[in-house]
C-alpha cells in the first residue's frame, strides 16, 4: 500500500522545505560508499560546507546525524573532566548545551540572558578567568534572535570558541575563520534547504591540537571521522568508519552546489528581505514581535499571540485549511509565542504573501 501525504508549507522552526536539487538528488541510483564517484561527491560536499562556514579548515565535514549529534560532537571530543566551559544561555539550545557538556565532565560555567535577548559578550568575558571553552547559540531557533559571534571571538583569550550554527548557516552571514569559531557545528534542515541528517562540522587546526585523546563517543570520535572523510590524508587513503549516509550526502551536495551556484551573498539577501517583509507585515497587522529589535534573525520570526487568542488553535487552523505550518514557542512561551520560519527556497515574497494573507485570515 502506498500513502501519500499531503504536501505542507514547512514554515515551522525546521525542517524547512527542501531545495528541489536536495529532493531530486535523493531519488538518484543508490552508490556504494567507497565508490569513487560517491568520494568525489563527499569531497564536493565538504568543499561547499567550508564555503557556507567561511572557513579554510581541513577538517570540515557532514557528521551523519541530526544537529544535536554536532552538539555532542563538539563536547565529546574537547571536554575533559573538570574543565571550565562557559556557556552563554538566551534559549533553549543553550541550555541543551550545558546539559551535553555536563554529561562530559564539564564544570558548566552558565551565563544566562533573558530569553528573545542577544549574548553579551562582556558578561560572558567576565565569567571565569580562564575558560577551556566559551560556548554560545548564533541564532537561537527558540526565541529568533542572533547574537555576536564575532564580539565574543574578541573576548575568547586562549579559550576555544564552540558555536551552535544550526539555524544561521546557509541564510545569515557566518564567517567562521574571521569570527575566530574554533569549533563548529550546524543542521541541514533549516536555511541549507536539505532534509534533516546530517551535521555540518568544522574543527580549527587550534581547537584539533587539543582534542581528546580518547573520547567516550566512539561513533563521534573526530579523530576517527578525519580518516573516513580524508580530510587529513587525502581521499586515496579513505578509510572505513560507518557507512556513510550516501543518498543524505547526495543531496547535501546538491543543496549547496543550488546555493553556491546562486551566491552566498544573494542567498543572505534573499533570506534578509524576506524576513523583513513578513515581519514589517506582521507588525502592519497590529501583532508584537518577541525578539529584541536589532537582533532579530530573518530566517526565524518570533511573534507574540494576541491576548485572548489560542495559539493552539491557530496552527491548528492554518495546518488543515492552508497546509501551512509554523511552530509554537518553547517553554513558558508555548502558547504566548509562534515561531515562524523562512529558511531555504522558503526565503521568498510568495512564502511571505502566503503565511501573512493565511493568518490574517483565520485570526478574522
Ligand atoms: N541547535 C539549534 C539552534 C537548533 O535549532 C536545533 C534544532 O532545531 C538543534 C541545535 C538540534 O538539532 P537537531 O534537532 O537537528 O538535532
Amino acid at each position: 500500500m502506498t500513502s501519500t501525504l499531503t504536501v505542507r508549507h514547512l514554515f515551522g522552526p525546521g525542517p524547512t522545505n527542501p531545495y528541489p536539487e536536495a529532493t531530486e538528488a535523493l531519488a538518484r541510483p543508490l552508490i556504494g560508499h567507497l565508490d569513487p564517484q560517491f568520494l568525489a561527491i563527499m569531497d564536493r560536499a565538504c568543499e561547499g560546507l567550508r564555503q557556507v562556514w567561511g572557513t579554510a579548515n581541513r577538517r570540515t565535514l557532514p557528521i551523519s546525524a541530526t544537529g544535536s549529534a554536532g552538539m555532542e560532537a563538539a563536547f565529546v571530543n574537547f571536554v575533559n573532566p573538570g574543565d571550565a566551559v562557559v556557556i552563554a544561555v538566551n534559549g533553549l539550545f543553550g541550555e541543551r548545551m550545558c546539559d551535553v557538556a555536563a554529561r562530559c565532565g564539564a564544570e558548566v560555567v552558565r551565563v544566562d540572558f533573558p530569553f528573545g535577548q542577544p549574548v553579551d559578550a562582556q558578561k560572558v568575558a567576565q565569567a571565569h578567568p580562564n575558560p577551556t571553552i566559551i560556548a554560545a547559540v548564533h541564532a537561537e531557533t527558540s526565541t529568533g534572535v542572533r547574537s555576536d559571534i564575532a564580539a565574543l571571538g574578541a573576548i575568547k583569550g586562549d579559550a576555544l570558541l564552540l558555536v551552535d550554527a544550526v539555524t544561521s548557516i546557509g541564510g545569515i552571514e557566518l564567517l567562521a575563520d574571521e569570527w575566530g569559531i574554533d569549533i563548529g557545528y550546524a543542521g541541514t534542515q533549516k536555511c541549507l534547504g536539505v532534509a534533516p541528517g546530517l551535521a555540518p562540522f568544522t574543527v580549527s587546526d587550534r581547537a584539533w591540537e587539543r582534542r581528546v585523546e580518547n573520547p567516550r563517543s566512539w561513533y563521534l570520535d573526530l579523530g576517527m571521522l578525519g580518516g573516513y572523510v580524508g580530510e587529513t590524508s587525502g581521499s586515496a587513503t579513505r578509510t572505513y568508519h560507518h557507512t556513510a549516509p550516501v543518498a543524505m550526502i547526495a543531496s547535501l551536495d546538491a543543496g549547496l552546489q543550488r546555493i553556491l551556484d546562486e551566491g552566498l551573498d544573494a542567498v543572505r539577501d534573499r533570506h534578509y528581505a524576506a524576513g523583513h517583509a513578513l515581519q514589517n507585515g506582521l507588525e502592519a497587522m497590529g501583532l508584537e514581535l518577541f525578539a529584541a529589535e536589532g537582533h532579530r534573525l530573518p530566517e526565524l520570526t518570533t511573534v507574540k499571540v494576541p491576548d485572548g487568542v489560542d495559539s493552539a488553535a491557530v496552527r491548528k487552523e492554518l495546518l488543515e485549511k492552508y497546509n501551512l505550518e509554523i511552530g509554537p514557542g518553547v517553554k513558558e512561551f508555548a502558547n504566548t509565542v509562534w515561531r515562524i520560519g523562512l529558511m531555504g527556497p522558503n526565503a521568498s515574497p510568495d512564502s511571505v504573501a502566503l503565511i501573512l494573507g493565511a493568518l490574517q485570515d483565520v485570526l478574522g
